[in-house]
């Protein structure tokens, strides 16, 4: 990879109605979730096959059970699916138990969509000191939800001898923060994305082959109309900069075995 190329990983997390679920929460909020089943994802899945793009869906063990065409779809269109929970848990709460119990299940009902799953991203970006190893030993190369950089790095568990790529995330980038938290209009949002691509299109401290960037949408959040048009603009300009759109699991394994 030359300094002049870039490679962009987009990536879904597809929650639905899973964490209000979870919380008992009432059907207004249920409703927000579903706006993800019933309009985000089928947009998402439409701008992608526009551009003729490969993204990575993070999805809930629970979603895939109840919307599972959804996510046979997603697969069928040669997307990644990678896990998220099984039922968008507050992974740093629960006990090592609950922990393994919920990614050993949730990898079982994944993998009855495909067995390559490589990838794993904490709901909410928060673990327990436990969670990655435990995905490392369930067989995951990498994981996507920490911060300590803003291009994939090594992720070592010497006393197990494993290894995973972290593809860090940022809670500036999350579409979430920016739409939701935030109530930031299109143009303040575009810039956002459009600014840190650039600049890592440019910056000089990151070796060849790391100038990878990691995006984090929510179907139900950037599947909104003149949400998902901003991502449409996104996509188009990168396209100009002689980006790759690439898997995290295609780029997981490249770089485990450049290692
Ligand atoms: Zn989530």
């Amino acid at each position: 990879m030359t300094r002049s190329e870039i490679s962009v990983c987009l990536t879904f997390d597809f929650d639905a109605d899973s964490a209000q679920i979870r919380q008992l929460e009432e059907p207004g909020r249920i409703s927000k979730g579903l706006f993800a089943v019933r309009r985000g994802l089928p947009r998402i899945l439409s701008l992608l096959n526009k551009h003729d793009i490969k993204a990575t869906f993070f999805v809930c063990g629970w979603v895939a059970e109840k919307y599972p065409e959804l996510t046979k779809e997603i697969v069928e269109k040669q997307h990644e699916i990678a896990a998220h929970g099984y039922l968008h848990e507050y992974f740093d709460t629960l006990s090592i138990y609950d922990e393994k119990t919920i990614i050993d299940n949730t990898t079982k009902i994944l993998k009855e969509f495909t067995d390559k799953i490589y990838g794993f991203r904490a709901p909410y970006f928060k673990l327990s000191s436990n969670t990655l190893q435990l995905h490392a030993e369930a067989g995951y190369i990498y994981d996507s939800s920490l911060m300590a950089d803003d291009h994939p790095y090594l992720l070592s568990f010497p006393e197990l001898k494993y290894k995973m790529i972290e593809f860090p995330v940022e809670w500036f980038l999350d579409d979430w923060v920016i739409f939701e938290t935030h109530q930031h209009s299109p143009e303040v949002a575009f810039n956002i994305w459009k600014k840190q691509f650039d600049a890592i299109l440019e910056m000089e401290d990151i070796a060849p082959g790391y100038r990878i960037m990691n995006y984090t949408f929510h179907p139900a959040c950037i599947g909104h109309a003149y949400r998902i048009n901003v991502l449409d603009r996104l996509i188009s300009y990168m396209k100009t900069k002689n980006t790759k759109f690439v898997r995290m699991m295609d780029v997981a394994k490249e770089l485990l075995t450049n290692k």
